[in-house]
C-alpha cells in the first residue's frame, strides 16, 4: 500500500534518481521513487563508467566488478579516415551494459523506499508543497522533489523549461555486437557530422553507440545505409560493421539530444543528471556527473534538512552553488572539444597537434573528469 505523502518524491528512475534512493534510503525519510519503465531495459549510452564513481557505489553496496562490469585503462581515438591515436586513461574506466547497471542499483533499494512505475504528467509547488500527478491520475504529495527525469521530458515542457524550445539537430544509435576487440579499451571513432564509441560491456558483447547531426544522418537511406556509405569512410569503423554481428534485433535511436545550459533548480525542483545538464557523450562523463550530483544533493539534504531542519531556500542555494562548481567547467570544456572535434579545418589541426604532443590527451581527459569520489 503507497502513502500519499512524501518528503521527497524522486521522479525517475535513471542513476541520479536511484542513487539518491539509495543514498537516502535507512534514514527514515518518506520517499517515492517514480520511473516510466520496469527494470531491466536498454538504454542509448555509450556504457563506458568513469571509475571516479566507484568509491562512492561501493559506498552504496555496489560493486559493478562482481557483476562482470569489464576495467578499461586505454584510450583510442580516431580521424574521419581512420587515423588513430591511443593513450592510456588518467582514472581509467569500466564496460557495463545499462540494462545491467540500472538494475543493479535498482535490485538494492530496500523497503523503505515505494516505488512506482508511472509516468510523471505534472508537479506543481504550491504552499510550500508540491502535488505530483501521473498518467494513471494517481496524485501524491511531498514537501521536496527532485527531477532527475534525463535528458528531456514532457514534463519539462510543462515546467516552461527555457532549453525545451530552442531548436536541436542530433540523434544518438546505439546496439549491442559480437565482435572480437581488446576488453582494456574504450574507442571514439570520428565521421562526418558525429562520433562513434566502442567498447565492451559485461556480457562480451561491444556497445557500439554513436552521436550524430541530423544534416549527415539524412545523406544516407536509414541507420543501416549510413553506418555504410558515411561511417565506413572512416576505416576503424568500416571493418567493425563489416565484422560485427548485432545482437539486437534493430538498434536502439534517439532524437532531440540538446546540449543547452539547464536551471539547475527549477520551481523548487533539483534537478539531478541530465535533468541540470548534460555533457557532450565523447567525454564519456555523463553518468559520473549523474552519480555524482545524486550524491552532492543527498549529502545536502541530510546535513541541512534532516539533520539541523534548514530551510529550504537554504538547501537550493547550496546545492546550485555545490552544482556548479563541480560541473560547470566540465560541462565548458566539453562542448569546446566537440565544437573542434566536428568542424573540419578544426579537427584537422587538433589530429596533427596531438599526434605530435600526445600528452595533450591525458591532459584533455582529466579536464572533463572529476577525481575520485570519496
Ligand atoms: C549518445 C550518448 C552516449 C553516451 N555515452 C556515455 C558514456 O559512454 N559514458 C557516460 O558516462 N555517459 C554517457 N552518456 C550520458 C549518459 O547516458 C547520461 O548522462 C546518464 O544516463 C544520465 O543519467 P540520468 O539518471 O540523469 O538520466 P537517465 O539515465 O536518462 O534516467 C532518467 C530516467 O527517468 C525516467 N523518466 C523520464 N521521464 C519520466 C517521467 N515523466 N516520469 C517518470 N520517469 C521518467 C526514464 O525512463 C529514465 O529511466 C551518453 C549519452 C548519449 C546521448
Amino acid at each position: 500500500m503507497h502513502r500519499e505523502d512524501y518528503d521527497i518524491v524522486i521522479i525517475g528512475g535513471g542513476l541520479a534518481g536511484l542513487c539518491t534512493a539509495l543514498h537516502l534510503q535507512r534514514h527514515h525519510i518518506r520517499i517515492l521513487l517514480i520511473e516510466k519503465h520496469p527494470y531491466p531495459k536498454h538504454k542509448v549510452c555509450g556504457e563506458y563508467v568513469s571509475n571516479e564513481v566507484l568509491p562512492y557505489l561501493n559506498d552504496l553496496g555496489i560493486d559493478p566488478h562482481v557483476h562482470g562490469a569489464v576495467p578499461i585503462s586505454r584510450f583510442e581515438i580516431s580521424t574521419r579516415e581512420g587515423e588513430t591515436i591511443e593513450s592510456d586513461l588518467p582514472l581509467g574506466g569500466f564496460g557495463i551494459s545499462r540494462y545491467s547497471l540500472d538494475k543493479l542499483l535498482f535490485d538494492a533499494l530496500d523497503s523503505q523506499i515505494d516505488v512506482i512505475f508511472d509516468t510523471a504528467v505534472s508537479i506543481k509547488y504550491l504552499n510550500d508543497e508540491f502535488i505530483i500527478d501521473t498518467q494513471s491520475k494517481k496524485h501524491y504529495k511531498s514537501r521536496f522533489v527532485v527531477g532527475s527525469y534525463g535528458k528531456r521530458s514532457l514534463l519539462d515542457k510543462r515546467l516552461g523549461r527555457d532549453f525545451i524550445n530552442k531548436r536541436t539537430h542530433w540523434m544518438a544509435v546505439k546496439a549491442h555486437y559480437d565482435f572480437d576487440f581488446p576488453e582494456d579499451r574504450v574507442a571514439l571513432h570520428n565521421f562526418e557530422g558525429g562520433y562513434c564509441g566502442l567498447s565492451k560491456t559485461e556480457t562480451g558483447a561491444v556497445n557500439a553507440c554513436y552521436l550524430t547531426t541530423l544534416r549527415s544522418f539524412n545523406k544516407a537511406d536509414g541507420i543501416e545505409d549510413f553506418q555504410r556509405t558515411v561511417m565506413s569512410r572512416n576505416k576503424k569503423l568500416q571493418n567493425f560493421f563489416k565484422h560485427a554481428r548485432p545482437l539486437f534485433e534493430k538498434p536502439l535511436s534517439i532524437s532531440q539530444i540538446s546540449f543547452a545550459k539547464k536551471s539547475v533548480i527549477h520551481n523548487h525542483i533539483f534537478m539531478l543528471g541530465d535533468s541540470a545538464g548534460l555533457i557532450h557523450p565523447l567525454c564519456g562523463n555523463g553518468m559520473a556527473i549523474a552519480i555524482h550530483s545524486a550524491k552532492i544533493f543527498s549529502e545536502l539534504y541530510l546535513s541541512e534538512i534532516h539533520i539541523k531542519g534548514a530551510n529550504r531556500q537554504l538547501l537550493e542555494s547550496a546545492y546550485e552553488a555545490v552544482w556548479k562548481k563541480t560541473f560547470s567547467g566540465r560541462l565548458i570544456t566539453g562542448a569546446r572539444i566537440q565544437r573542434l572535434l566536428l568542424n573540419d579545418t578544426a579537427s584537422v589541426f587538433t589530429y596533427k597537434a596531438i599526434s605530435r604532443f600526445p600528452s595533450i590527451l591525458p591532459y584533455v581527459i582529466r579536464k572533463t573528469h572529476g577525481t575520485l569520489m570519496v
